[in-house]
């Protein structure tokens, strides 16, 4: 990991282009950069990369990147690659042996891109698996980009709702305020009720920890209290899968609610595992027409029954928006916040004297998302995934 001439070595940190279609994402701004340099870094950002977060080359250049238009060339030269998206496979191998490689991975779902790395010895950092405490929060982009989708979610019920949010007294009539329910109150469902409140809606909110009941009260949903048995949560503050017989009387338990609501918004994810599908289709439509559902887990396997990853449908008068990739409707600000959690997770680990990220596999931090290193798959749950007996994949 550390070049043998210490003396004169200057870390190469290159900041790809992001190339999946519509992201608009990238994981450094003028104001990371300044910082990097500052640190001691050579940084190269690949032209055009901040094009769709309204970031120039000039830019970059300003704060002191160097821009580069080869990108063989420069993943090939990199000796840590800061990325949003997971790489392509061939992208892997144009990679130098002892390179870190930091992005988004679904290491759980990814197990030849996992292999890839291993075998290329480069060491993939994943941004999904940064530990959840207090001293990593800065680094946690699953919450950066969750809070901005929790915004966006709200956003897009309301373009398209047949009325408005808040309740608007006129001489013309009373508008009634919107009813909103919020099924999961995790990062993104608090940010959809404070932003549902924010408008006027009167919202409702269910999860399965009972944890969260207070916070939801705090922002001044309702909390639904359904009586699951035994719920709980992870040591990371996930929650855990729930039986078949648990999510069967959760469904009960909302239907009247879903029935009565003008917005459902499902937020409901297991880590790891496929969502639960908490909205059935008799629910829909149970719905009046000119509801709208927006499933957040759409991507991911649906937590609403009929909704389609990506798009918008109609099913009998009731709109089920499937759009994926909500922080991305606010490239800027989502750009802004994940640039700024790989900034943090560097300087974390940033040695000021040798000038270069040291990678201290004892620390608090990276041996909870360092997936692949030294040749090998490290992290001991995906090895488990992918050498062992694949209990966690569906
Ligand atoms: P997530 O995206 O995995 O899940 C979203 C929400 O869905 C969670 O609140 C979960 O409890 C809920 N859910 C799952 N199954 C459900 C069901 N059947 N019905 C209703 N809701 C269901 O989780 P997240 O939003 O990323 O984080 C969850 C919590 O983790 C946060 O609220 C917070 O307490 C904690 N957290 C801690 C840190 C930290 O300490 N650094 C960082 C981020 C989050």
């Amino acid at each position: 990991m550390i070049p043998e001439n210490q003396a004169n070595f200057t870390m190469q940190l290159v900041i790809p282009r992001e190339t999946q279609p519509g992201e608009n994402r990238v994981s450094a701004t003028p104001e990371t950069v300044k910082k990097l340099v500052r640190l001691g870094a050579d940084v190269v950002v690949e032209s055009g990369a901040g094009a769709g977060a309204g970031i120039s080359d000039a830019d970059y250049e300003a704060a002191g990147a160097s821009i580069g238009s080869d990108r063989s060339a420069l993943l090939g030269s990199a000796d840590m690659v800061l990325r949003l998206r997971k790489p392509e496979m061939d992208e892997i191998s144009q990679l130098k042996a002892g390179c870190i490689h930091v992005s988004y991975l679904d290491p759980f779902n990814e197990k030849d891109l996992i292999k890839a790395f291993a075998s290329q010895n480069v060491t993939a950092v994943s941004m999904e698996m940064i530990p959840r405490s207090t001293r990593s929060q800065k680094m946690d982009a699953l919450s950066s980009q969750a809070n901005l989708a929790g915004y966006m979610a709200v956003m897009l019920a309301a373009n398209n709702m047949p009325s408005i949010m808040p309740m608007m007294m006129t001489p013309a009539g009373t508008l009634k305020p919107a009813k909103v329910f919020i099924i999961g109150a995790g990062v993104a469902g608090l940010q959809a009720i404070a932003t549902a409140k924010r408008l006027g809606a009167r919202v409702t909110a269910f999860d399965t920890r009972p944890v969260v009941a207070e916070q939801v009260e705090s922002l001044g949903g309702k909390f639904l209290e359904i009586d699951l048995g035994d719920t709980g949560q992870t040591a990371d503050g996930y929650a855990k899968e729930l039986t078949p017989e648990q999510v069967e009387i959760q469904r009960q338990a909302q239907k009247a609610v879903i029935a009565d609501s003008d917005v459902v918004i499902t937020t409901a994810q297991v880590f790891g595992r496929k969502p639960p599908v908490l909205v059935t289709a008799d629910m829909v439509e149970g719905m009046s027409p000119g509801s709208v559902i927006v499933d957040m887990a759409a991507e991911t396997g649906g937590n609403v029954e009929g909704s389609v990853p990506d798009e918008v449908v109609n099913v009998n008068g009731v709109t089920i928006v499937g759009t994926a990739n909500l922080a991305n409707l606010a490239p800027r600000d989502a750009t802004q916040m994940y640039a700024s959690n790989m900034f943090n997770l560097v300087e974390d680990t940033w040695d000021e004297e040798a000038k270069q990220f040291v990678l201290d596999l004892e620390n608090d931090i990276l041996p909870g998302c360092v997936i692949t290193h030294g040749g090998a798959i490290v992290h001991p749950t995906i090895k488990d995934i992918i050498e062992g007996d694949n209990r966690y994949v569906q």
